[in-house]
């Protein structure tokens, strides 16, 4: 744990961030689930206790540092324990979206009328590569993408969920919750099956979620 000579992974907590605006939407998503006193003991608990009634602003300044990001989804751990927590996280992802479409979406694009009446093929393949562009260009989270028949493959190739975690399962269910309710959404409400099957935390070189491409109904 304490080592001083300088791992990379101790130099990228310092250096990765989220914009202000994406730290503010995961804070109101914990909030919209959690209520107020919920969003309080996390951060508590995560050591995070600066953000109380002080959520980051509506800006585009790269200063929420990915290893908050981390320590909310472990706070939220010691809060609730490993499996509620993790349901709890799935959950907070899930709202991220409407807060995310709130702030980004109109840039994006997704949000236009042209955009809602492509065929969902293309709308999830629009969506993806629409959503994949906002991390890589508006964070330092690196997002990358490739397609086969069956699915998606988002592999997170730097990863603010898991940073500076060792994990025995995957374990970036923010993110998971989030690209379910993004199906969800693009498709006018069809259930996507949705999993993370590698994680930087277990040892794997990305997080990698599956997408599978065919709803479940
Ligand atoms: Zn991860």
């Amino acid at each position: 744990m304490n080592k001083h000579n300088q791992q990379p992974s101790v130099k990228d907590s310092q250096h990765h961030f989220y914009p202000n605006r994406m730290g503010r939407v995961v804070l109101l998503a914990m909030e919209e689930i959690l209520g107020h006193g919920g969003v309080n003991a996390v951060l508590h608990l995560a050591d995070l206790p600066a953000y109380i009634k002080a959520y980051p602003p509506y800006n585009q300044d790269l200063k929420f540092p990915f290893i908050h990001i981390s320590h909310l989804q472990t706070g939220l751990e010691k809060a609730y324990g490993p499996r509620a927590g993790r349901g709890l996280a799935m959950l907070v992802g899930r709202a991220s979206l409407k807060y995310g479409l709130r702030e980004f979406g109109p840039e994006l694009g997704l949000t236009d009328l042209a955009f809602r009446l492509l065929p969902l093929q293309t709308k999830i393949k629009t969506g993806s590569e629409a959503f994949a562009a906002l991390f890589n260009n508006c964070s330092d989270q690196k997002v990358r993408l490739e397609w086969d028949d069956k699915y998606i493959y988002w592999h997170i190739e730097r990863c603010p969920l898991c940073l500076e975690r060792e994990a025995d399962g995957p374990c970036c269910h923010l993110a998971v919750g989030l690209l379910q309710e993004s199906l969800y959404w693009v498709s006018g409400g069809k259930y996507f099956e949705v999993e993370e099957k590698q994680c930087i935390a277990c040892g794997d070189e990305a997080c990698t979620i599956f997408i599978d491409r065919t709803s479940i109904g």
